[in-house]
């Protein structure tokens, strides 16, 4: 620790004398204590000043991956010295400019080198003490970026989390985020606890075609979320963030009673319909599911027939063994389970064969470039053998015009869906679709 510290001042003392900002350095009451590296009032005046005098500077904002994590698995003093190193690290790579402790592991640079080139090198992965930790950074630059100072710390933050988004251990320019994104993830993150109640989560039903009969066969019930605020958010959007934060049990009880009322309410309708609901492996571990879904049916016991569970394929196999029994019971009660997605996860043959599950629906990925893609058609070939091997139903995803659908002949698959025949929509409306309408695109 002793020497960190002492490579530390070294660095710090090193700077060139002549660049004319150095002269605001020179009190030791602007020093962090444990690091020795500038603290953030030290900060604010020196982002003043340089907007002052209009010089163009880049501003990074650095932080350690699961720093909490580390004082709480290693203690404290781990976590001193990996802030030390971090420091140490950030001097050598930046010789040249100001580095600041802010608080905790936040780290800022301010410098008036053009780094954005070679920013690539700036490694993202640290070795303190054999303790190996990994940085997230981004990098806004004045004046093209931001015009004022509170604009600069904010968006090198926004540019931070884009790296840490991803999943930490990178770096991200300003200039690359897509911020309307960013935006609409920072409110969902903050208001999705209160919103799942809300009238604003909906639901919408896209039709399942029997390719036998060509009549609507089934439905799947898709969420939405209407803010007042944001219009229309995407659940590819707001799904990851539920599952993160606890909630989507939540929103797939709220799912599941959905899709109670509306098979009682058009009961005679499914005695011959189902409807297929995507749910979270998370559902399935927790404890309160299974009991849920029993008392929800309690009366209507029945209905479990017409319900079908769609599960990534990614997620089915690498949680198998955890939810194995919980997949089980699931069948028992009447329930199909189908596996979403296939074809994107990249399982195994011999994984597949030792597995129970009704269905497949072939993902929308390898229908797009339909009927140019023989890569494609390779791909759909194999998993139709496959199904057909295993005795499996198969519903294809994606299909969006006659030509996909022609092509789809050359195997003998159990059912479509798709935007050629419909597109999700309100339930009164997916009631009213015509099963002539469904024949004419056939034709
Ligand atoms: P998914 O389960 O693969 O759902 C099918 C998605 O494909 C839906 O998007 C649907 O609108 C879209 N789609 C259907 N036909 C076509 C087509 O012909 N062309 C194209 N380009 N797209 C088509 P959506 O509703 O945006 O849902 C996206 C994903 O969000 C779903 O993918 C599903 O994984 C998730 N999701 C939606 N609702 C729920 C839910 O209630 N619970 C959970 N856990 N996930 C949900
Ligand atoms: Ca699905
Ligand atoms: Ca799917």
């Amino acid at each position: 620790m002793v020497e960190l510290v002492e490579t530390r001042k070294q660095l710090n003392e090193s700077g060139d004398e002549s660049n004319k900002f150095n002269a605001l350095f020179a009190s030791d009451e602007k020093r962090d204590y444990l690091t020795n590296a500038n603290n953030r009032s030290h900060m604010l005046g020196i982002l003043k000043e340089l907007i002052d005098q209009e010089a163009s500077f880049s501003l990074y904002c650095i932080d350690v991956d699961a720093f909490c994590s580390i004082n709480r698995r290693n203690g404290f003093r781990l976590g001193d010295l990996v802030l030390i190193d971090l420091y140490t690290n950030i001097c050598k790579y930046f010789p040249t400019a100001f580095v600041f402790r802010s608080h905790g592991d936040h780290f800022y640079v301010i410098t008036r080198e053009d780094t954005s080139k070679k920013i690539d090198d700036f490694p993202t992965f640290f070795d303190c003490e054999s303790y190996k930790y990994s940085i997230s950074c981004g990098m806004v630059q004045y004046p093209n970026d931001a015009s004022t100072w509170e604009e600069m710390i904010h968006y090198s933050e926004i540019a931070k989390k884009d790296a840490k988004k991803i999943k930490g251990n990178s770096i991200s320019l300003y200039q690359n985020v897509d911020v309307e994104m960013n935006v609409l993830v920072d409110y969902v993150e903050q208001t999705i606890h209160s919103s799942t109640d809300e009238k604003w989560i909906t639901f919408v039903y896209q039709p399942i075609i029997s390719v036998n009969n060509k009549k609507v066969e089934g439905y799947e019930v898709l969420m939405r979320w209407h803010d007042p605020l944001h219009g229309s958010i995407p659940p590819d959007v707001f799904i990851p963030i539920a599952e993160r934060d606890g909630m989507i049990t939540q929103l797939s009880k709220k799912l599941l009673r959905e899709c109670q009322q509306t098979m009682l309410f058009y009961k005679e309708h499914f005695e011959s319909h189902y409807l297929a609901v995507n749910i979270s492996v998370l559902d399935l571990m927790s404890e309160e599911f299974i009991p849920f879904l029993r008392e929800l049916f309690k009366e209507n016991e029945n209905l479990l027939e017409r319900l079908e569970f769609e599960i990534t394929e990614t997620y089915y196999f690498n949680n198998f063994d955890i939810i194995e029994k919980k997949i089980e019971l699931i069948q028992e009660m009447g329930i199909k389970i189908s596996i979403d997605d296939f074809g994107t996860g990249f399982s195994s043959f011999e994984k597949l064969v030792n597995l129970k599950f009704d269905r497949i629906k072939i993902d929308q990925s390898f229908i797009r470039h339909l009927p140019h893609s023989e890569k494609d058609l390779l791909i759909i070939n194999a998993i139709a053998s496959l199904a057909k091997g295993m005795k499996l139903k198969v519903t294809v995803e994606g299909v969006e015009n006659h030509r996909q659908q022609e092509c789809l002949k050359l195997f003998c698959f159990d059912a479509y869906q798709g935007y050629h025949y419909a597109k999700p929509m309100f339930l009164e409306a997916a009631m009213g679709v015509f099963d002539e309408d469904i024949k004419r695109k056939f034709q």
